[in-house]
């Protein structure tokens, strides 16, 4: 395949996935930007859900991230807690409601449909494809947001996972979350 089939490819299924924010009527009121901080904040460990990982994530400055996390706070959709260690830092936590609205929406029904028609193969698609991102990552030095389990980091302590980073246990549900500081191994 060509650079750019590839491209070609990727910005076809960006766009559906855009017309399905657009179009989905639980998201009416949301703009995708919103959509985008929920779907994150969702994905990440609790290192990584403050709004400076949020803007890193979404590539988008720190102004524009923080008047749609204001806009999501107002809409009862994430809530803001102080950390524990460090009173100026913040942590940005989903709601009920927003845990709600996520369960509904997300994956898209159609995603879930074409990966399913595809079989085996999409065993083949989901590692070809994280290869990718992780080869894109590797050669333009941008943060890796990658899962922990596959960090350079993580280990085994006592029968349970491990932050070599942090020097902190991590639950067992933390492994499949992504991590702003994550490595590759
Ligand atoms: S092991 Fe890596 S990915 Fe997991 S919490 Fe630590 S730094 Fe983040």
């Amino acid at each position: 395949m060509t650079a750019a089939t590839l491209f070609d490819l990727l910005e076809r299924l960006t766009s559906l996935m855009r017309i399905w924010n657009r179009q989905h009527p639980l998201l009416a009121e949301l703009q995708p930007i919103q959509v985008s901080a929920l779907i994150y904040l969702a994905r990440c460990n609790r290192y990584s859900n403050t709004p400076l990982a949020v803007s890193e994530y979404l590539g988008l400055t720190k102004g524009t991230v923080s008047q749609s996390l204001k806009a999501l706070e107002a809409k009862g959709l994430i809530e803001k807690a102080q950390d524990q260690h460090d009173r100026r830092s913040v942590h940005l936590q989903l709601t009920g409601a927003a845990r709600e609205l996520l369960a509904a929406i997300a994956p898209p029904e159609f995603l879930v449909t074409a990966l399913a028609q595809m079989g085996e193969r999409e065993h083949t698609l989901e590692a070809l494809l994280g290869e990718l991102l992780r080869q894109i990552q590797r050669n333009q030095d941008v943060p890796g947001f990658g899962l922990c389990r596959t960090c350079r980091f993580h280990q085994q302590r006592d029968g349970a996972p491990f932050c070599g980073l942090t020097l902190e246990p991590l639950h067992q549900s933390d492994v499949e979350l992504i991590c702003r500081e994550h490595q590759a191994a």
